[in-house]
């Protein structure tokens, strides 16, 4: 059988075991849709609050920070479905986009860490969310994920309830460490550090700086959801 031939059997009888099938809607993705594999239907990818021309965001921080989309429905629904309800196949699905972005901007790096969740929360949800998205992120792009190379040491409170800046920063300072069996990996590589939802940016901010400050070159920050439309 000819190679292109048996390429064909193969995609079909993937098809009929693995169908492709919409995170948000259920139904079946049909051939129209032919192309790499895809987790969104065309019809609920028209509805997602994609940032497009406006993915570098406006945040106070020294770092680049790429975000896919506003953080508004339908995509928290995706984003609540994946970090509380072990909807794990969410994270390949925003992760194309994550990559779209990563594309667009023309990122380059050689390795994608996760911000990390503190030890006791992760044994609680059983996952790090953003450990998910960066693991399928990596995939895309054709890099390693170094879950290892940063640590939170701290829990710290929920940003979204602490008022100014000021505190936020403070309420995030010595929350994270360079985990010494990622470092070997990590040196004269371009880090890219990924999470799920930026509000302020400024946890991510104290994550960057601490990699820095362990001598790592940090190229900036990927999100998939943060900031509003504007009206
Ligand atoms: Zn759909």
């Amino acid at each position: 059988m000819a190679r292109s031939q048996w390429g064909f059997l193969t995609e079909k009888l993937e098809q009929l075991f693995y169908p492709q099938v919409c995170s948000f809607c259920d139904s079946l993705i049909t051939e129209d849709d032919a192309g790499p594999r895809r987790y969104v239907c065309r019809a609920c990818e028209s509805d997602l609050p994609f940032r497009l021309n406006d993915e570098i965001y406006p945040g106070h921080t020294p770092f680049l920070l790429a975000v896919s989309f506003y953080y508004e429905e339908p995509l928290l629904l995706a984003l609540r479905q994946l970090k509380f309800h072990g909807r794990t196949d969410f994270a390949p699905a925003l992760a194309s986009y994550l990559h779209a972005t990563y594309q667009r901007l023309k990122l380059s790096c050689d390795v994608i860490i996760p911000m990390p969740l503190h030890y006791k929360r992760e044994r609680q949800r059983g996952y790090n969310q953003a450990g998910l998205l960066g693991e399928a992120l990596a995939d895309l792009v054709g890099i390693p994920l170094l879950e290892d190379a940063l640590l939170r040491v701290k829990a710290s409170g929920r940003q979204s309830e602490r008022r100014g800046r000021e505190e936020k920063l403070a309420n995030v300072q010595g929350i994270f460490e360079v985990g010494e069996d990622g470092l070997p990996a990590l040196y004269g590589r371009r880090a890219l550090l990924l999470d799920d939802i930026v509000t302020s940016g400024a946890t991510m901010t104290e994550a960057g700086l601490c990699l820095q400050e362990a001598g790592i070159d940090v190229l900036g920050m990927a999100c998939a959801a943060g900031g509003l439309r504007p009206d």
